[in-house]
């Protein structure tokens, strides 16, 4: 084993640099000019849900967002206080939980208002609500046929004084095909909603639409503040080059080689001997696999940075490892190898690898898991 390896002892390891996350923020939020409500749901897109928290608070968000209750509630008891909004609730939604910790929540149906409603009595608290549009995505949100009445309902609930409306919201269809022609078709039915939201008295609220692929191309959809999430970790929703927008990948994924051998030519490697050696050969087993997030899907595609070169995988990824021919090159047990990071030691990024495995990176970052540990480096946010 070499002196390296000695002192830095690990078998399947996710690193993730907070101070890119806060930086990544900063930058976007320079972009815009205007306040940011950053996106952390999913575990912080696998980064760490309180961790990415603290890091995008660093680096200068305004508002927290998360998909479901469950999220904000985690954030809340980790004691962070920064205005928080979950809008993901199917029936039977504690609200009173969310009011009670000071969660703003959205609203899509009168039924879910209603909900709403009765966690404001249980609890005296006033609810902060985002009403969501449907402009078109088919996803959350009221279409233009149900909108109205939503409107009208919390336009009551809020004289009443029961709720305060703060948010008018949508989320785009396309916005990593900036040119697209849903943008303007969803700009065009966010604005009527707005307009008739405003109408009927919800003056106070502010409008968001940007995610990502928008907060970078598409200027138009900023409105009061923007919602990004992946770009803050440091990927290119586009799916191009990060560093072309100024944001620096935050996690590196790496194992150690777990056993090296060598083998003759004809050896077939991994279930199926889908790969079969060309000539004499070192293998070197590295110990993680599609149970930890490693798709099966990357076995014969994606490739990994291992002693001093990009390879393959070759074979099947199995359930707990995978294996790499590493040609006569020196390899031994111990020696790291990088699926994925930045790119500036030579190893692939997470684009590389849903390029290779046809997916986006998105799903990469936030299902890589499993046995793999985290670290932390960088001290944004850290506590
Ligand atoms: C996930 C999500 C975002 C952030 O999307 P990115 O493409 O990661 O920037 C914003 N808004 C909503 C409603 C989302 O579900």
């Amino acid at each position: 084993m070499t002196a390296s390896t000695v002192r830095d002892r690990f078998r399947a390891e996710v690193v993730v640099d907070l101070d890119a996350i806060a930086a990544n923020t900063a930058v976007l939020r320079e972009r815009v000019a205007r306040p940011l409500m950053a996106v952390v749901k999913a575990d912080g897109y696998g980064h760490g849900l309180v961790p990415a928290a603290r890091a995008v608070l660093a680096g200068g968000a305004d508002f927290l967002g998360v998909a479901v209750l469950e999220e904000a509630l985690a954030l809340r008891a980790a004691g962070i206080t920064a205005p928080l909004l979950a809008w993901l609730h199917g029936p039977g939604t504690d609200y009173a939980a969310a009011l009670t910790a000071d969660v703003e929540v959205s609203v899509s149906a009168d039924w879910a208002l209603e909900e709403v409603l009765g966690g404001v009595r249980a609890t005296g608290r006033t609810a902060r609500v985002h009403l969501k549009a449907d402009t078109g995505l088919s996803r959350a949100g009221a279409t233009p046929a149900e909108w109205p009445d939503l409107v009208a309902a919390a336009a009551r609930a809020q004289a009443d004084g029961e709720i305060e409306v703060i948010g008018l919201w949508s989320h785009m269809i396309y916005a990593d095909a900036p040119t697209h022609p849903s943008i303007a078709a969803q700009v065009a039915v966010f604005e009527e909603a707005a307009a008739l939201a405003r109408g009927a008295g919800l003056t106070d609220a502010r409008l968001h639409l940007a995610n990502s692929a928008a907060t970078i191309a598409l200027p138009n959809t900023w409105y009061d503040f923007v919602r990004p999430g992946v770009a803050l970790y440091g990927l290119d929703p586009l799916g191009g080059d990060p560093a072309a927008h100024g944001l620096r990948p935050a996690m590196t994924v790496r194992a150690a080689v777990a056993l090296a051998k060598r083998v003759p030519a004809g050896s077939g490697v991994s279930y199926g001997h889908t790969y079969v050696t060309e000539r004499e050969t070192t293998l070197a087993l590295v110990p993680v696999g599609y149970a930890d997030g490693v798709p099966r899907a990357a076995g014969n595609r994606a490739p990994v940075l291992a002693a001093g070169a990009q390879r393959t995988i070759a074979g099947r990824v199995c359930m707990d490892q995978f294996v790499l021919d590493v040609g006569d090159a020196a390899v031994e047990p111990g020696d790291e190898v990088v699926l994925w990071g930045p790119g500036d030691r030579g190893e692939p990024t997470a684009q590389q690898w849903a390029d290779a495995v046809d997916t986006i990176h998105y799903e990469l970052v936030t299902r890589i898991g499993g046995r793999f540990s985290r670290r932390y480096v960088g001290s944004a946010g850290a506590v």
